[in-house]
């Protein structure tokens, strides 16, 4: 945002020998709202992540990773070291041993892939920020989820991060606080528990059904462009990666090019 009032410097008078001509140089200065730092366009990569279903979804309508999958899988190695432990052998406690190794590289495999996943979606949106519901806010809401499921957000964030600033991309979180009952559609912004049931988001004011994750993931996006607002930084500059286009701070929505 440029301002259309210029404030005089000083001049100073040029004489150019060759033409005769005289030049007067007067240097203005002008307001910006921006410094520098602050213009660079920012497009915003929101990310909702799962207990169950898909383990994250995108602003932009990526569904990444089998939450469930990874569930159960875990809960067939718990039994099988319980029924290990429970035949008390020696042999039985190198199994124990043997399985837990082989276990602790599946996990870590298959965030790999999902955090994989998430980078290259930002990449291809051009996003320089990937945010995150932070963890420490969101333990309420996930108190149901064990410590192994704690563990995988965790990791998965943290793998995200480890990928995204090879590509230049920060990684940051907001607040998750209604993110999941707000209505994400155009400027509707209405928030209700009732909008959500499982995985469907139905808005019980202006109608607009969406993907409860995917819809949580624009809500994320939202947040944090907001945030930058109010922090009076990147007026405008921060737009939000939606599945086709992009929605700046003030909800004027731009078309994707690709
Ligand atoms: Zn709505």
């Amino acid at each position: 945002m440029e301002s259309d009032e210029w404030a005089k410097q000083g001049a100073k008078l040029r004489y150019d020998r060759q033409t005769d001509t005289y030049y007067l140089h007067v240097s203005v200065t002008q307001e910006r709202e921006d410094s520098s730092e602050e213009a660079e366009s920012r497009t915003v990569l929101g990310v909702d992540r799962n207990v169950d279903g898909y383990l994250a979804v995108t602003s932009t309508g990526a569904f990444i990773g089998n939450a469930d999958l990874l569930n159960h899988k875990r809960r067939e190695y718990e039994r099988r070291r319980a029924r290990l432990q429970q035949q008390g052998t020696r042999s039985a406690h190198l199994t124990i041993q043997s399985i837990g190794d082989t276990f602790a590289n599946w996990p870590e495999g298959f965030l790999h892939q999902a955090s994989k996943r998430l980078v290259e979606q930002a990449v291809s949106q051009d996003c320089s920020v990937i945010v995150f519901e932070d963890l420490e806010q969101i333990r309420e809401r996930i108190s149901n989820a064990s410590k192994f499921q704690q563990w995988a957000f965790r990791e998965l964030k943290r793998q995200t991060a480890y990928k995204a600033r090879a590509e230049g991309i920060a990684v940051e979180s907001v607040h998750p606080a209604y993110t999941s009952q707000r209505c994400s559609h155009a400027d509707c912004g209405f928030t209700h528990e009732d909008n959500r049931d499982g995985n469907e988001f139905a808005c019980q004011k202006c109608g607009k059904e969406l993907h409860a994750d995917y819809n949580a993931a624009r809500n994320i996006a939202h947040r944090y462009v907001q945030n930058r607002l109010k922090s009076g930084s990147g007026r405008a500059t921060n737009h939000l990666a939606l599945k086709s286009g992009t929605v700046n701070g003030n909800g004027d929505y731009s078309p994707s090019t690709v």
